[in-house]
């Protein structure tokens, strides 16, 4: 495959490009410990990748490694992985205190929080530190990879890889281009995300991408039916579970994914698109405020402080 990405940066063509020598990814950068982040340094670290990751301090990065040992735990109690596995596995992943620690790496995939200006100033200050012939991905679930891809310093090796919540569970890996994506990027990326077991499906560069334009407008939907008092938070789930085969209520999955992320993806929806069916409901915006941001505070809709959840309305 390596030769096959040769030829198509060859074939993709500047000088620059072909100056550039186009290693292997062997070692992977992580930005941000979050969910996403320590979900993508498990499945990338168990296949046999080197991952650091960066986050704003140690306790995060700490958090993160907690996360994945149990995660893998699981995984060796239902046979999936072998104890063995799961030691190397973790050893493989470190902490970067600075972005000097991403100097190695072949790849960044920057999972940090759904604001485009904390991530923008991620991409315009680890671009001095990174390989310049190093990728840089987002994973962001809904912001422009074009307009992402333009704050750094190589917008042709810069693209948007979106893994799925849980991603040691979910198959699938959004890939998009920014207009300035080329070839070989492409398909270096892809043939990474394939190393990992994912399937892959592309999208265009429009707000949301595929996944979230269909599915956060249907979370949005269902805060409404709540706001309006259609049904409680049981009910609507209930409805949805059952009604719909759906395998969690809309607003269990809300509270799963996070509810300022579920913010910020309808309010990209709404602004990019510039289509008021997007707005995002007042309630949601409320919880927000309230730092009520599902389970990761351990309340939301649900209330997880306690033995089983229990619904807020
Ligand atoms: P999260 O809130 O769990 O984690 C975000 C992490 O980013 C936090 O640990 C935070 O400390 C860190 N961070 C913030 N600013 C930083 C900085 N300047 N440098 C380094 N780290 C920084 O959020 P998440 O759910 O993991 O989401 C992360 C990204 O993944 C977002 O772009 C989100 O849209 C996307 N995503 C989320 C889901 C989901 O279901 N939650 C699914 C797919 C994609």
């Amino acid at each position: 495959m390596d030769d096959q990405v040769q030829d198509a940066d060859v074939h993709a063509g500047s000088a620059s490009k072909q100056e550039l020598k186009v290693e292997p990814i062997r070692k992977v950068g992580i930005v941000g410990a979050g969910q996403m982040g320590s979900g993508i340094a498990h499945v990338v670290a168990l296949g046999g990748y080197d991952v650091v990751i960066n986050d704003l301090d140690k306790e995060r990065f700490d958090a993160a490694i907690e996360r994945i040992g149990n995660k893998l735990s699981r995984q060796v109690s239902s046979g999936k992985i072998s104890e063995d596995d799961r030691e190397k596995t973790l050893a493989r992943i470190t902490f970067a205190e600075t972005y000097e620690g991403l100097g190695d790496v072949d790849l960044v995939v920057e999972a940090a929080t759904e604001d485009e200006t904390v991530k923008r100033k991620i991409f315009v200050a680890i671009c001095p530190f990174i390989k310049p012939d190093a990728i840089v991905a987002t994973n962001t679930s809904s912001i422009s990879i074009t307009r992402l891809g333009a704050t750094t310093d190589r917008p042709e090796r810069f693209i948007g890889l979106h893994f799925m919540n849980p991603v040691p569970v979910m198959e699938l890996v959004e890939m998009i281009r920014g207009i300035a994506t080329d070839d070989a990027t492409f398909a270096r990326a892809k043939e990474f995300v394939e190393t990992l077991g994912k399937t892959t499906a592309v999208s265009e560069d429009f707000p949301a991408f595929m996944v979230n334009r269909i599915l956060l407008p249907m979370i949005n939907e269902a805060v409404y039916t709540l706001y309006e008092g259609v049904g409680s938070v049981d009910a609507i789930d209930t409805a949805m579970r059952l009604g719909a085969h759906h395998p969690m209520g809309p607003l269990q999955l809300a509270d799963f994914i996070g509810l300022d992320t579920c913010l910020s993806i309808m309010q990209v929806l709404y602004e990019g698109l510039a289509d008021s069916k997007y707005r995002p409901c007042p309630l949601l915006v409320k919880y927000v405020e309230a730092g009520w941001l599902g389970r990761k505070t351990k309340r939301g809709f649900y209330d997880y402080r306690g033995e089983t959840p229990m619904p807020t309305r």
